[in-house]
């Protein structure tokens, strides 16, 4: 993995945890997100760019992992906290904002969050200024990881390719 694609990559995970604070100042009265949840934690599957990056800085580090993960769980999950917090992949970082994606079909946007936070929140209330759009977000990342493995000399996957988060140390790293 190359310095250029390193920096994007650094850029963009700044450019969400910045929203996402922001985020957080604005709406942590209606959020029960804390130290010690890990409701929304599971096996994620992550771009091929998250996962040889997250690799990348888990090298040669002795981080923790539950050693009795179940096939649903992430490995990274060690007594209710995140091993990896610093390096989690970007979907970790999102968890439990309110998170809007276009639906094609219905020709509008559509809003999600985790079941505990927002309770008796009116969801008129969420505007374009104060939701996370996790479609605009995907597609930067998408665009980051069609760019990292048209780098790879012989690339073994493809643009929509999804790997394993718990696979993350113990792969190959380009
Ligand atoms: S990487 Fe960390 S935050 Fe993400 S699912 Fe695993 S334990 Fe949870």
């Amino acid at each position: 993995m190359n310095e250029e694609i390193i920096a994007e990559y650094k850029k963009l995970r700044n450019e969400i945890d910045s929203k996402c604070q922001r985020l957080w100042n604005i709406h942590r009265a209606h959020m029960k997100c804390k130290e010690g949840c890990s409701q929304c934690c599971q096996a994620f599957r992550i771009l091929p760019v998250e996962f040889h990056y997250i690799s990348l800085m888990l090298k040669n580090k002795n981080i923790a992992i539950n050693k009795d993960f179940g096939s649903s769980q992430c490995k990274f999950l060690v007594n209710n906290r995140c091993s990896i917090y610093e390096h989690r992949p970007v979907i970790c970082r999102t968890h439990g904002f309110p998170l809007t994606r276009l639906n094609e079909e219905a020709g509008a946007y559509e809003v999600s969050f985790c079941e505990l936070n927002f309770e008796g929140f009116k969801l008129e209330k969420f505007n374009k200024n104060n939701v996370f759009p996790e479609d605009v977000y995907n597609s930067k990342l998408y665009m980051l990881n069609k760019k990292f493995i048209g780098q790879l000399h012989e690339t073994p996957y493809d643009s929509i390719q999804l790997l394993e988060l718990n696979n993350v140390g113990e792969a190959f790293t380009f």
